[in-house]
């Protein structure tokens, strides 16, 4: 989506994607791919630390990603499908991979504050996430379908930013302070309000994409940190969701074949279409 509003640069002609579920040539396996090429042996990911891979490429990013035909990967870039986890599930294991890194990051305890800012795919995952973590989640949205799911998906508290100030009721809920805070909506004013919702000392993960100038003036003290997909949770987000102990399923929205690409991205961009997850097949 930030490709198709020119908010982000790619080279011309490149095929993005990078959230897929694939068949192996070789073996007609069903897999979930990856899309990190990490090397495996420089300073980083010798520290269990792939996603910063010096030489690694980004599929649909620095390489042709998934939305071609197909695509050259290595085998321990593949993760096998489970029979009981459709295609459109297994087409959703990224922001589940990406949710449980940054909660095991955040290290909540039983029973803190989880303040989830955006509730779109991503921020909906981290609510369901944390919720296994033991967390107390306040979901925030400007959308009222998207926090009847977070509703749904265990959240105690819901603030439509649009009708309530979502710092005041952050802080009224929770007395001293969300404990955690996951920024998910990826704007500078979302980014700029996370140092007021967490308590002093907390932890802040900036996980949503947004440009420009932070004014972080009068922020206490917390530890804030951006984060990032990466493949050591993929094994563990596909058990997840064939053990339901996470849902993509009630994320879908919408479905489009692959000859109606353009509508798609169209219907993830209007907010009329109330869109969460939009998944397109061959
Ligand atoms: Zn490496």
């Amino acid at each position: 989506m930030h490709f198709y509003r020119g908010e982000w640069r790619l080279k011309r002609g490149r095929i993005i994607g990078h959230d897929a579920c694939g068949v192996r040539a070789d073996t007609g396996e069903r897999v979930v791919m990856v899309p990190i090429n990490y090397c495996g042996s420089c300073y980083f990911c010798l520290r269990g630390l792939p996603t910063f891979c010096t030489r690694s490429k980004f599929m649909g990013l620095t390489r042709d990603g998934f939305f071609a035909e197909s695509v050259a990967l290595r085998p321990k870039n593949l993760i096998p499908v489970p029979a009981n986890v459709s295609d459109e599930e297994a087409a959703i294991v990224e922001p589940v991979a990406l949710a449980l890194h940054v909660l095991d990051s955040l290290k909540p305890n039983v029973g803190d504050w989880a303040t989830i800012i955006g509730q779109g795919p991503i921020g909906l995952l981290m609510t369901q996430v944390a919720k296994l973590k033991g967390c107390r989640v306040i979901a925030i949205d400007l959308e009222d379908y998207r926090l009847e799911l977070a509703e749904k998906y265990g959240a105690a508290f819901c603030i439509n930013a649009r009708r309530e100030d979502a710092v005041k009721r952050v802080r009224e809920i929770t007395q001293r302070g969300s404990d955690v805070v996951v920024e998910a909506a990826g704007t500078v004013r979302t980014v700029e309000q996370t140092p007021f919702m967490v308590r002093k000392a907390g932890r802040v993960a900036l996980v949503g994409e947004s440009k420009g100038y932070l004014n972080l003036e009068d922020a206490d003290e917390a530890l804030f940190f951006t984060s990032y997909i990466s493949p050591v949770e993929y094994p563990m987000a596909v058990e997840f969701i064939a053990k339901k102990i996470v849902d993509v399923k009630g994320l879908i929205t919408h479905r489009f074949r692959l000859a109606d690409f353009e509508k798609a991205l169209q219907t993830a961009d209007n907010a009329a279409e109330k869109p969460v997850k939009i998944v397109i097949t061959a």
